[in-house]
């Protein structure tokens, strides 16, 4: 198992404390891993500002290139990044090979192409006999911190963006699941020349702090949590680092009265417990018009129920256990809170499942109001939960009550109804009759608290370069 840091082309071990990395599906241990020591976060941020002077400046077509044969080293290693993935993060692993391998190698595939196809405004006199142009430079330095739920596509969100448009970059993987980066780390020092890549791994408060408040760090990328997305905020101010911040959600899903529910219910069973719903967009929030909405319970119910958890290696699993204990542990405790107020019903799950690892029962909390907990805060699990609403303007209000805005579902027939809604909530993407359906050309962010950053889309490339003006005198 490659358990090496990455550092100025060279695979190194860590010298910081030991990390011990857990198969969530077991409980067991799978390996020991010595984080980053403060001096090797500063020999990668070093050597990427080294690598930059010659990285930032080689051609489009150069980058592009040296990323599709990173994609394609990606797409011949897929059953090795998949086996890791699943034993880290508990994932099914015919999910993680035929789900989130090829949308991986499409990302840094859509970023190749994408490196040259950089556009800006015509270049014109704006005053007579002054020609003005714009050029979209690469920003420097990327501390890249990622998070433990999607550990090898959040990397990739983040790598191929950034090095496309000529940065160099610092990756540091969650320190609960960093086997897949540090797998791809030994790709890279193959491919990239020393220093344009560099990866990090270890605990947020002794790796990530120390990394994203290096003064040679020009921009900082975070998916995470909004408490480590402020902490981002906070680290940049001492000297006005750019600030790319991709973090949780709480999807309100909308059901209205002429919805096929067929559809919905399918949609819900996938895109609420895909990943044991450790998601940000997981269709978590369901709103149910009245008229249907018992029956839409009842409907659900039994979709849920029927979901399959259990070994990740079994092909017919559905839902993997959680990354942790102490995250069953949170998310337990969303669902007994809950469960105590005596307006609600836990139609199906809520439990933990006993025996080895850490399993959750896929859940659905119906008849929660507005106020309730449940509603409001990321629960990260398998947990969904169900209002009645009677009105639109009462749907669109309380799916728009929250402090998150990254990712929404409207299920109607009406198209007048369903793109009336979707202009008028606030979210980052709103899907109409689907849900958790992602492709490379379109942004994935959010607004509010879920942060400000796109990722993927030409727009998460621009994200990652400077607009700059040159103007010529023609005098
Ligand atoms: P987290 O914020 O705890 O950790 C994310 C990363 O930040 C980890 O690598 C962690 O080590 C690092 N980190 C923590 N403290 C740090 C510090 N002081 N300085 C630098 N780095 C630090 O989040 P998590 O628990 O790993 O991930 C779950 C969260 O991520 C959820 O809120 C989820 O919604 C969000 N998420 C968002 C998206 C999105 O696209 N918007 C995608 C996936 C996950």
């Amino acid at each position: 198992m490659q358990t090496s840091l990455l550092i100025n082309g060279h695979l190194v071990p860590g010298e910081g404390a030991e990390e011990t990395i857990v198969n969530p599906a077991t409980g067991a241990t799978l390996v020991k891993i010595k984080e980053a020591s403060v001096a090797q976060i500063n020999a990668a941020v070093e050597a990427a500002n080294k690598a930059f002077d010659t990285w930032g400046r080689t051609t489009p077509q150069e980058r592009s290139l040296l990323m599709l044969k990173l994609a394609d080293r990606i797409e011949q290693d897929a059953a090795a990044f998949a086996k890791l993935e699943s034993q880290n993060c508990g994932k099914p692993y015919v999910r993680a090979l035929n789900d989130e391998i090829p949308g991986i190698v499409d990302c840094f595939r859509y970023f190749a192409g994408a490196a040259r196809c950089l556009s800006g405004s015509a270049t014109d006199e704006y005053i007579a006999n002054h020609t003005s142009m714009i050029r979209r430079d690469p920003v420097g330095v990327v501390a890249s911190i990622a998070p433990w739920n999607y550990p090898l596509m959040m990397a990739a969100w983040k790598l191929a963006p950034a090095l496309a448009a000529g940065n160099c970059v610092v990756l540091k993987p969650s320190e609960q699941t960093p086997l897949t980066a540090l797998h791809l780390g030994k790709i890279l020092a193959e491919i990239y020349p020393a220093g344009v890549v560099n990866i990090v791994a270890g605990r947020g408060d002794t790796v990530g702090s120390p990394l994203i408040n290096h003064a040679g760090v020009r921009m900082i990328a975070l998916t995470g949590s909004i408490a480590t997305g402020q902490k981002v905020l906070q680290a940049a101010t001492a000297t006005l680092k750019r600030t790319h911040l991709e973090l949780g959600g709480k999807a309100p899903v909308i059901v209205f009265d002429d919805a096929d529910l067929d559809a919905v219910v399918a949609g819900v069973r996938m895109g609420a417990f895909y990943n044991a719903g450790q998601d940000c967009t997981a269709a978590c929030r369901v709103y149910g018009s009245a008229k249907i909405y018992d029956k839409l319970v009842a409907d659900l119910g039994g979709a849920v129920k029927s979901l399959k958890y259990g070994s990740p290696e079994d092909e017919t699993t559905e839902l993997g256990p959680l990354v942790s204990d102490k995250h069953r542990e949170r998310v337990a405790g969303f669902v007994e809170r809950a469960a105590a107020a005596k307006h609600a019903k836990v139609v199906t799950g809520g439990r933990k499942v006993t025996g080895g690892g850490f399993f959750y029962e896929p859940t659905l909390v119906a008849d929660v109001l507005q106020t309730d907990e449940i509603v409001r805060k990321e629960v990260f699990g398998p947990v969904v939960s169900a209002t009645r609403f009677s009105e639109v303007d009462q749907a669109v209000a309380w799916a728009n009550d929250s402090d998150y805005g990254l990712a929404a579902s409207v299920w109607t027939n009406d198209v007048r109804k369903a793109m009336s809604v979707a202009s008028r909530l606030q979210y980052g993407c709103v899907w109409i009759n689907t849900h958790f359906t992602l492709v490379s050309e379109m942004p994935h962010g959010g607004l509010k608290q879920s942060g400000y950053g796109k990722d993927l889309s030409m727009y998460g490339l621009e994200d990652y370069t400077v607009a700059r003006h040159i103007m010529v005198n023609l005098g």
